[in-house]
């Protein structure tokens, strides 16, 4: 298991990692989820022991790695480039972790089909590097990465530079090649759908520190706090009432709607918010993006005592609902898109919070 406590690492005066804590227990995969610049990368690479660490432990069962280098932790690594050897063969490259006196040839040969078989690549293992797509050679990465058998796999943006259907594609199968070996891995990304597609764990990374850690669905669900909130797709934050139902159970209402369980706080992504006749809330089109699902729409709310302190909200409606701007709706609230935030949000919404639970 690895284990790493109030990790700090500093460029100069500056902490792009600060105090963290973080622990991956075997066989799991945890996703580093944070906006660019928030410092996941340099948590990958100070765990792979590439950047030294200002303050703070990373332990592999127990074991304190400080003194242990790089290529003696027994971790993988894979970058949005893997960088492959451009003169080898696809066999040349995945063999390459493999060079130790435990490997005998025969078990080396056995190996490198074994992994390409396992990424799509079977059949492969004659090709050279340089013919490949970049899809196949971020399998080929993997493959490589994984040959040894490393008891820790860090993966930093490993699909980033491959365009989107290639990345779900890729995205699926590189889950699948995880779950199978039963691979303990920390999977770095920007992207909260790759994030999801992946984890068993999530880690929400914000100015060097972890935001929330959690259940993937919970912190979906439930985020810590509005920064959270919104950095997961919930693009207004509401005030709410909590009250106990008759079952005995929680429910919050908003000025929006209700949704189950207990907070005073709720977000709402795009898809918690939709055009329905049935709605209880007014409003006009501010704007309109098309798109081939929905259509999504910004919102300027309005009801009978007047405009309501939320101001805009985002909302989805059918692709060929004919909406323009200043066209009046009405909006239903779906709670599934819907998030119940376990703190307080910012001040500044404390305002519309008094205002609206009087
Ligand atoms: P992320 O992976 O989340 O995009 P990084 O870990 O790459 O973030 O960077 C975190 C912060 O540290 C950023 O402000 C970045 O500019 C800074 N940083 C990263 N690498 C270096 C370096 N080698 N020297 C100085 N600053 C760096």
């Amino acid at each position: 298991m690895l284990a790493v406590r109030g990790l700090t690492v500093r460029y100069g005066s500056v902490a792009a990692v600060a105090e963290v804590d973080l622990e991956v227990p075997d066989g799991q995969v945890l996703a580093l989820l944070g906006p660019s610049g928030c410092g996941k990368s340099t948590l990958l690479r100070a765990v792979a022991g590439l950047e030294p660490a200002a303050a703070g432990t990373v332990c592999w069962d127990g074991a304190d790695l400080a003194r242990i280098p790089v290529h003696r932790r027994g971790f993988g690594l894979m970058f949005q480039d893997g960088v492959l050897f451009p003169h080898r063969t696809v066999a040349g490259n995945v063999v390459y972790g493999l060079r130790g006196p435990g490997w005998s040839a025969p078990a080396r040969d056995r190996r490198v089909a074994e992994l390409l078989e396992l990424v799509g690549l079977a059949g492969y293992g004659a090709r050279r590097v340089s013919t490949l797509s970049g899809g196949e050679a971020q399998r080929v990465a993997l493959a490589r990465a994984l040959a040894p058998r490393p008891r820790l796999l860090l993966l930093d943006e490993p699909l980033a530079a491959l365009d989107r259907a290639l990345r779900e594609r890729l995205l699926a199968d590189l889950r699948l090649a995880l779950s199978v070996t039963g691979t303990t891995a920390i999977f770095v990304t920007h992207d909260q759908q790759e994030a999801f597609a992946v984890a068993d764990r999530l880690a929400v990374m914000r100015a060097g520190r972890i935001a929330q850690c959690g259940d993937p669905r919970a912190v979906w669900s439930r985020p810590v706090d509005d920064w959270v909130a919104r950095f997961l797709g919930c693009t207004t934050v509401l005030p709410a009432r909590p009250h106990r139902l008759p079952d005995g159970t929680w429910a919050s209402s908003t000025f929006l709607g209700e949704v189950a369980g207990r907070a005073e706080w709720v977000g709402l992504r795009p898809s918690a918010l939709l055009v329905d006749q049935r709605g209880t809330a007014h409003g006009t089109v501010a704007a309109v993006v098309p798109g081939p699902e929905h259509q999504v729409l910004t919102v300027q709310l309005s009801g009978p005592d007047g405009e309501l302190p939320a101001g805009r909200v985002q909302a989805l409606a059918d692709p060929d609902a004919e909406l323009e701007i200043g066209s009046a709706v009405r909006l239903r609230l779906d709670p599934t898109g819907a998030a119940l935030l376990q703190g307080a949000a910012r001040a500044a919404d404390a305002v519309a919070h008094d205002t609206l639970s009087r």
